[in-house]
């Protein structure tokens, strides 16, 4: 049995991620400070005598023996990471310092939670790993996009310094059950607001593009990565590579739900990317095979009924 801590355990993709380490007979440390997570996500493992919740917010050292780490720690919306932009970078790199310094300590594998807005607003499409990105570093977004670059960057370090068994996994955007309601990110906002009968907030002309990945395939492959010969330390892409503008997820939305909610346009985010894809070839050779397999139209619905459930309760 393996003891392995999930930092930002009790958010949206660390909820799932614990969950399945769980099933698959490991013991699991949550270690969350709950500014974006929720208990309601984890309520379910409580009775579970192998899953342990601790409250503490990662930019403080934080010290257990334990054999691998996912850190997940970090506001990933970008409503809620630039409501405290210093502190979402010291997060990113305070937080990545103190996890490091714990899998040397402890000589544990460790995974990063990084993302694809390491490449910005890319002028490269669809993005591979080998793209270095287009981030303005001080824009609205730069809090997050730089703090994940250096995260990278001091996950290379301890690597090449101190020998630390690295893994950094570039995720594209991620649905499903257990977002929050208020997360703000366009998945959940599009349905709530179709649930409720509220029109859709379309930023921009709703021509930009996102490639949709269901968590579940996300978690599939955290785990096999996580599994991968030492040599690999990625950055891997991890993401579904259908691509979709925001038009036409709004119109998906309102078809599954049946709403009789209309379209509003809100100004464009500044510094907001134009497209996104991923190239998910890397991916596909180091980690078996690995590729998404929920479509975004099932994906919809298992989010949809999860979040009739939760408006109703
Ligand atoms: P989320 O906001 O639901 O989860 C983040 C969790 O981290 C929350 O539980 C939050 O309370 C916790 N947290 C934040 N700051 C913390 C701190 N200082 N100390 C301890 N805990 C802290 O977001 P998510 O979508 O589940 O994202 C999880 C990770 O995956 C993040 O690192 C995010 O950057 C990354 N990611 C997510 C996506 C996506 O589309 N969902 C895409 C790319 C990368
Ligand atoms: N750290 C931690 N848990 C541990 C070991 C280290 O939180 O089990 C923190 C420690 O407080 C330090 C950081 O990780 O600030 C980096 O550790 P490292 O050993 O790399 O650096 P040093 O302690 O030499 O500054
Ligand atoms: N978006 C939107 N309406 C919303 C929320 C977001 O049109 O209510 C747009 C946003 O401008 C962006 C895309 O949807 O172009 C994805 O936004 P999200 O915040 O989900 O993620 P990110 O921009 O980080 O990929």
């Amino acid at each position: 049995m393996k003891r392995i801590l999930v930092t930002g355990g009790s958010g949206f993709i660390g909820s799932h991620l614990c969950e399945r380490l769980l099933n698959e007979g490991n013991e699991v440390i949550c270690l969350d400070n709950y500014f974006t997570g929720s208990k309601r996500n984890i309520i379910e493992l409580l009775g579970n005598p192998y899953f342990e919740l601790v409250r503490h917010d990662i930019t403080e050292p934080y010290y257990a023996e334990v054999d691998e780490i996912y850190n997940l720690a970090c506001p990933a919306s970008p409503v809620h990471y630039q409501y405290n932009p210093i502190k979402t970078i010291k997060t990113s790199v305070m937080g990545a310092i103190n996890m490091l310094g714990l899998a040397k300590r402890v000589k544990a594998p460790i995974l990063q939670a990084s993302t694809s807005e390491v490449y910005g607003d890319p002028a490269v499409h669809p993005q591979p790993e080998s793209y270095w990105g287009n981030v303005n570093p001080i824009g609205p977004r730069s809090c997050y996009d730089e703090g994940k670059r250096c995260a990278e960057t001091l996950f290379m370090g301890y690597h090449t310094q101190n020998g630390v068994a690295i893994k950094i996994a570039r995720i594209f955007n991620t649905y499903g059950p257990n977002m929050n309601v208020n997360d703000g990110r366009v998945v959940s906002n599009f349905i709530v607001q179709a649930l409720q009968g509220k029109d859709l907030t379309i930023f921009g002309d709703g021509s930009q593009t996102r490639s949709f990945q269901y968590v579940d395939d996300l978690v599939d492959g955290l785990l096999v990565l996580m599994q991968t010969d030492a040599s690999v330390t990625g950055p891997v892409n991890l993401g579904n590579p259908t691509e979709f503008t925001m038009l036409e997820l709004a119109r998906e939305i309102i078809d599954l739900t049946g709403s009789s909610s209309e379209l509003v346009f809100h100004p464009l985010p500044q510094d907001d990317p134009q497209q996104r894809r991923p190239d998910i070839g890397l991916a596909q050779e180091l980690l078996n095979g690995w590729k998404p397999q929920v479509e975004l139209q099932q994906g919809l619905q298992h989010t949809i009924t999860y979040f009739e459930n939760l408006l109703s309760a």
